[in-house]
């Protein structure tokens, strides 16, 4: 009898907003030249190379420059100092990581507020 491999569904990711929570890329000034320019100086000067797990990011797809501090929580936008080169999956780990902590502090001042 033949097996059968199941479709994959991946798991729903907790932390991740809806798509229509969030404005999209050019409103988060993510198409502006000085955004361009503050990536590409950070990417030039971490030489591709992710700065979380060492790997060498072959494309730009790849290769994501990261606020190290997040501008939701007061970081410098076009700091160098506050970029770093990721690549996609720890970029994506970090992202992840950071709105489960916006998460859990906004769910504590919630509980602070209602007394719980
Ligand atoms: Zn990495």
């Amino acid at each position: 009898m033949p097996f059968r491999i199941g479709s994959f569904k991946p798991p729903r990711l907790r932390g991740i907003k809806k798509p229509e929570d969030r404005p999209n890329a050019h409103q988060r000034g993510y198409c502006s030249n000085a955004h361009k320019q503050w990536r590409m100086a950070v990417l030039i000067r971490d030489a591709y190379q992710c700065q979380d797990c060492g790997k060498i990011c072959g494309g730009k797809r790849d290769a994501h420059a990261d606020h190290i501090l997040p501008i939701a929580e007061g970081g410098a936008r076009y700091d160098l100092e506050n970029g770093q080169c990721l690549c996609a999956a720890c970029h994506a780990r970090k992202t992840l990581r950071e709105n489960r902590n916006a998460d859990s502090q906004s769910d504590q001042g919630t509980q602070a507020r209602s007394g719980f």
